[in-house]
């Protein structure tokens, strides 16, 4: 069969034209059973080739619910006037990561709405104080779009890595689920700022999105080719019923994996992490996740009196959970289908570091440092 070839394809020379791309997605929803669990076995084929079964925890520290924006897909939107709106304090935000560490963790991603009581000054205060306190971690930021000045100072304040979506690279749909102040012209530059400055960055999409086509996952593919991120996060997206999308369906579980076994196939190094969004739609969606080529998990380290209130969509799993019980779920999970977590920053393989000598810079192998079974 024709998709088998294209699946084939794509496995042994890691990318495909668009013409041939495009056909693979439109045919994805008359694989067979043993099809798809082919493609799923090629791409964690390729996911232990370079990481082996281990699996990259992220802990989330889920700081402000605060935002500016209105995307219409999201649940912390700034029209949603039901919305408890919080913030963590710099106190708060750092005893969330000490517990993190206590746990193994180290890499700690805060994450946010684009909330206007974020000065640059407190973000690196924040980024250089977890840095003090643990220099053997990574620092993440997932605060959305900002100048390529402030980009600079958080990086100098340590700050090594960088989430931003691009969300969509269809102009079309990017305005369906945008309202018209932002624009896909400008988050794709703060993506190419990000990477200028020597951030290891992250791109990626929701599955299912309203008004998505097969031709959008085609320009993601090209849009991620050619921005060559070192992360990427893809999940289903998920209704909130206090958005303007709150009928729309939610993506697939078939249709998430079958994008990130693509993923894999296309970027062998990349860290794709297994979202909990996938996990909402599922009871094994991080589980399927990781055996269809994701390599990395995002346990929640958020205080659990706010959890419920960092609702992005409906459902999500873990809010009633406390950092202990997720992380403690997420290695027995892993463990369940062969695979352990480890307490590694797990940097992108290879990457060198920018301004620093070569022996500085997190090494050229995947990180297997205190490769402990946790
Ligand atoms: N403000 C930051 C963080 C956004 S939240 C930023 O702009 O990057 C992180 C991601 O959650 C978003 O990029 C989006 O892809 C995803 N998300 C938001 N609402 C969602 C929904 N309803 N269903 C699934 N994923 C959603």
């Amino acid at each position: 069969m024709r998709a088998m070839d294209l699946i084939d394809r794509l496995n042994r020379e890691g990318t495909l034209p668009d013409d041939a791309l495009s056909e693979l997605i439109g045919e994805r929803n008359r694989l067979s059973g043993a099809e798809r669990e082919y493609l799923y076995l090629l791409a964690r084929e390729k996911s232990t080739a370079v990481f082996g079964h281990d699996i990259y925890l992220r802990g989330l520290i889920e700081y402000t619910n605060h935002c500016r924006n209105n995307c219409r897909y999201c649940g912390i939107r700034r029209d949603n006037g039901a919305l408890h709106r919080y913030r963590l304090t710099d106190e708060e935000i750092l005893s969330c990561a000490d517990d993190g560490y206590d746990l193994g963790i180290r890499t700690f991603v805060l994450q946010g709405g684009e909330d206007g009581y974020d000065s640059d000054d407190r973000i690196c205060r924040i980024v250089s104080k977890i840095r003090e306190r643990h220099p053997d971690c990574a620092v993440t930021l997932s605060i959305g779009e900002k100048t390529h000045e402030s980009y600079q100072r958080y990086y100098d304040a340590g700050a090594e890595r960088y989430l931003l979506r691009h969300e969509t690279a269809d102009e079309d749909h990017y305005r369906h689920l945008h309202p018209d102040e932002m624009s896909m012209r400008h988050r794709m530059d703060c993506l190419y700022d990000l990477k200028e400055i020597g951030y290891q960055i992250g791109a990626g999409f929701m599955v299912g999105s309203p008004g998505q086509t097969d031709a959008c996952y085609v320009k993601d593919f090209r849009f991620l080719k050619e921005l060559d991120p070192h992360m990427i996060g893809i999940g289903p997206f998920v209704p909130h019923h206090a958005t303007p999308f709150a009928d729309c369906a939610a993506g697939t579980l078939d249709d998430t994996l079958f994008f990130l076994a693509l993923l894999r196939l296309y970027f062998p190094k990349a860290l794709i992490p297994a979202t909990t969004a996938l996990g909402t739609i599922h009871p094994r969606g991080r589980e399927l996740g990781v055996l269809a080529g994701a390599n990395v998990i995002m346990p929640n380290l958020s205080p659990g009196a706010v959890r419920k209130d960092y609702l992005l969509y409906a459902g999500k799993i873990c809010v009633d959970d406390e950092a202990g019980q997720c992380r403690d779920c997420i290695g027995a999970r892993m463990h369940s289908i062969g695979y352990r977590t480890v307490a590694a920053r797990g940097d992108y393989p290879g990457f060198q570091k920018k301004h620093n000598p070569p022996d500085e810079s997190g090494g050229s192998e995947p990180d297997r440092r205190n490769q402990d079974d946790l």
